[in-house]
């Protein structure tokens, strides 16, 4: 078993506490951890040898106590319309367990999204989603939520030195311009990791993706939402889907504990909200379940005094998905009437369904083992 501790994760004062471990001097300590910061985040290494403003032996000394290596590319695919899917396999776990999930990015003319997991499987089980017939797993941590940008980046070659040799590089300077927490997990329920994640993406002696440009989705973790705007200040999207409880309580089954009436009085008092930071409300078109013009007008009626805008998203269906997406014409009656009403109603279109990689088709094989078989995995790990 590798016994390096990883890095990647870190805050910066975790990173020169355990620099310790490799003795460096305390006095040392945050100067280099402020180099090892900027080699990873900055430009993307993951070997230590390539620190070039830190001497060969301590480079050496890093390698035998510390990783920073990536997680495991099990499989990439690419879509036709330009969509790329990874399924990343984590370094094994305390009980021996390697775990996967998956990673999407969505190239568009103007920006580039890559969508991200918080967590491995999910407990919420909507019903329209396949994430939801995965048996929640574990959280991931800070790091391995990190780890997905980087190896995204790795791949798209969204790093320094790979953009500067690319005739083709954007504009903008970066292929991965915004993020979303919108993968398999529920992000509110694994609040701490995702916060530290997103305080790492936004930093700005790295990655330095700013917070506007990092969405959070949630399915409505009431308590946590005051919460996620004044510690992690990121953008905020609800998975409402529903405008009445009878119908969200079928599809979305945390609405039974979070009613519709409180998921929108927390965003009403949502911090930081106006014209330009407005929360986005998802809305599945589910034919004949939620796409009536009389849901619409229920919808625009529910959203009134929120700075918001409503996200259409055509059902994409999934082996053995018991729903079918509404028809076209349906969807643009009911954009119009939210349309008409003042609200933003963009009809998200469906990317990278022909792998799977469209929203709520991402499930990875991971399962969690019984207690017995964690057991007797253990037992087979090799000591270290
Ligand atoms: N648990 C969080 C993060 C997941 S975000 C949340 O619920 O917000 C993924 C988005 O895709 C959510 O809005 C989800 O409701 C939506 N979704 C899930 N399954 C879908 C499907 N089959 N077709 C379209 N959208 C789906």
């Amino acid at each position: 078993m590798d016994t390096r501790m990883p890095l990647t994760g870190l805050d910066r004062a975790a990173l020169a506490d355990i620099l310790a471990r490799a003795g460096v001097p305390e006095r040392q300590r945050r100067m280099r951890a402020q180099q090892i910061w900027r080699w990873i985040y900055n430009r993307g290494v993951t070997d230590f040898g390539r620190m070039t403003n830190i001497a060969k032996p301590l480079r050496a000394t890093f390698a035998q106590h510390f990783t920073i290596a990536r997680p495991q590319v099990v499989s990439r695919q690419i879509s036709r319309d330009g969509t790329r899917k990874w399924l990343l396999r984590f370094a094994p776990d305390d009980h021996g367990q390697s775990h996967e999930a998956e990673v999407v990015y969505i190239p568009e003319e103007d920006r580039g999204t890559l969508c991200i997991s918080s967590q491995v499987g999910c407990t919420l089980n909507c019903t329209f989603c396949h994430t939801g017939t995965q048996k929640m797993v574990r959280n991931l941590t800070a790091g391995e939520i990190v780890a997905q940008v980087l190896t995204a980046r790795d791949d798209l070659g969204d790093w320094p030195d790979a953009m500067a040799a690319n005739p083709d590089a954007p504009a903008s300077g970066r292929f991965i311009t915004n993020v979303v927490l919108m993968g398999m997990g529920e992000p509110l329920y694994n609040f701490d990791n995702v916060k530290a994640a997103c305080d790492i993406i936004s930093d700005g002696e790295g990655i330095s993706l700013s917070k506007r440009r990092i969405t959070l989705s949630t399915a409505g973790v009431v308590p946590q939402i005051p919460r996620a705007g004044e510690q992690m200040g990121v953008m905020l999207a609800i998975s409402l889907h529903a405008t009445t409880d009878e119908v969200r309580n079928q599809l979305v089954p945390l609405n039974r504990k979070y009613p519709i009436r409180e998921v929108l009085e927390a965003c009403r008092n949502y911090p930081g909200l106006s014209n330009a930071r407005r929360i986005t409300f998802e809305y599945v078109m589910l034919k004949g379940i939620n796409d009536s013009p009389a849901d619409a007008r229920r919808l625009v009626n529910l959203l009134r005094g929120i700075p918001a805008k409503v996200n259409l998203i055509p059902f994409n269906p999934w082996p053995g998905s018991p729903y079918e997406c509404s028809d076209w014409d349906t969807i643009e009656r009911f954009a119009a009437i939210v349309n008409r009403a003042g609200y933003a109603s963009p009809v998200r279109s469906p990317r990278g369904r022909d792998i799977m990689a469209a929203c709520g088709q991402l499930k990875s094989a991971s399962e969690r083992l019984r207690a017995r078989q964690r057991k007797a995995a253990a037992q087979d790990a090799p000591q270290a």
